[in-house]
């Protein structure tokens, strides 16, 4: 939805600032009041009707006018303003937020799956939606199907195939690049094999794209195909790791569904959480920027270090080969967070993470600050060994998220750090 007071010609950079509050409608307040309220006083009891009917029996949750507030489980007016920033800026209709990124993932699955439905899933994928899809939603009675190239059309064709032979293809979650690899799914290739599944089942399957790893900035899925876009906002969107968040932008249609499930669960974004959300936005082109830049270099000096022996930037991608042709025509940039192999196994990886200094060891990525976490044993602990393996997060795989330090210092952290590997 475009901000209407700025209209769609505006730069996304710009509309990061202010689509989704006006000043004029808050007591001239420069920047958005917190509504610490949970209930909202009905003007007449006609009303009170129409709000509810507007909201429990319309397609999509609707809110008529100033007074369409009833109770901020179901909406609330901070939740109203971030939720018309993230869509602009995922270039979407409407986007619906959440607690985390997860009560995102997991809303979204049990919106749109049912006993019986199988989903397909990029590998690897976050490792909480993995565990979410192949521990609870398999013992829903769902069949999760995951597929480690989505880049190549037969093996997805295959899966697909696989998956609609257990019963009907109902969503396919994709995420791209994935955590921690960078692996690259082709959103467009996706929806052509959406159309193809239509065809054989006689439904479209949804396409969730989590675009947490790049964020609006440097890449937008729903351009590319993709009927939802998903975001751990507490990752890039928050931006100083002090925050928790989780968005699913789309049409109107699709994410009223999920609006109306996340007032039965109760998962939605607290007034302070939007209000956080709307502050960390304004800087995010600033600090994706930054990020970025910090990243390619400290990549350079990975790439070039003779103890490194497998780095997965995006910008490193071989030139000629599918993936590099699918992250030229879908992503406009490589991010800043990726993940590297040092010489010696575990042993090698645990005794460079416990002499960095500046580098935080911690799971998570995207804030202020550089973060370096090794995926096996912390972030992907619960993906099966073999899963692991088969998608390369091996024992000496690290995975970095680069903040916006001085890449200089960065540098010499890991160059002292990288002597006793
Ligand atoms: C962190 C993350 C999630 C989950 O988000 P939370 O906010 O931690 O619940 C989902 N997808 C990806 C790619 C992530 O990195």
């Amino acid at each position: 939805m475009a901000d209407p007071k700025t209209g769609p010609a505006l730069s996304l950079e710009t509309l990061a600032i202010g689509a989704g509050y006006d000043p004029a409608d808050h007591n001239g307040a420069a920047k958005p009041p917190i509504y610490m309220t949970s209930t909202f006083v009905y003007p007449s009891a006609a009303v009170a009707r129409a709000v509810h009917q507007a909201f429990f029996d319309g397609d999509v949750p609707e809110r008529s006018g100033k007074n369409g507030f009833i109770y901020a489980r179901l909406d609330h007016p901070n939740l109203v303003m971030a939720q018309t920033r993230i869509a602009t800026l995922d270039r979407a209709e409407d986007s619906a937020l959440f607690s985390s990124g997860m009560a995102a993932v997991s809303t979204l699955a049990q919106c749109f799956l049912r006993p019986g439905d199988s989903v397909m899933h990029s590998r690897p994928i976050y490792g909480g939606t993995d565990m979410f899809l192949n521990t609870h939603m398999t013992e829903m009675g769902v069949h999760p199907f995951g597929f480690t190239d989505g880049v190549d059309e037969a093996s997805l064709i295959q899966v697909a195939d696989a998956a609609m032979a257990k019963g009907p293809l109902t969503l396919i979650m994709v995420e791209s690049p994935a955590n921690p690899t960078c692996a690259i799914a082709d959103i467009a290739l996706i929806s052509r094999l959406a159309d193809r599944i239509a065809l054989a089942q006689g439904r479209r399957p949804i396409i969730s794209v989590d675009n947490t790893f790049l964020g609006p900035f440097l890449q937008s899925p729903l351009e590319h195909g993709a009927d939802l876009c998903l975001t751990s906002l507490t990752k890039y969107a928050g931006g100083h790791s002090d925050f928790m968040g989780g968005s699913v932008s789309g049409s109107a249609a699709l994410v009223g569904r999920l609006k109306k499930l996340r007032t039965l669960l109760g998962n939605h974004a607290d007034p302070h959480n939007c209000w956080m959300l709307l502050r960390s936005v304004e800087t995010m082109a600033l600090r994706t920027e930054r990020a970025v830049a910090n990243a390619k270099q400290i990549a350079v000096f990975l790439r070039d270090h003779p103890k490194v022996i497998r780095i997965t930037y995006l910008d490193f991608l071989e030139e000629g080969s599918a993936a590099r042709a699918v992250y030229d025509r879908q992503c406009a940039g490589p991010g800043s967070t990726f993940s590297f192999d040092v010489e010696g196994g575990e042993a090698g990886a645990f005794r460079f993470l416990d002499r960095l200094k500046l580098l935080r060891f911690a799971v998570s990525l995207g804030g202020a600050e550089t973060l370096i976490c090794h995926p096996a044993t912390t972030t992907h602990y619960a993906v099966p060994e073999e899963n692991r393996m088969a998608v390369h997060i091996g024992p000496a795989t690290m995975r970095v998220s680069v903040g916006i330090e001085t890449a200089a210092d960065l540098i010499a952290d890991l160059t002292q750090a990288l002597e006793v590997v």
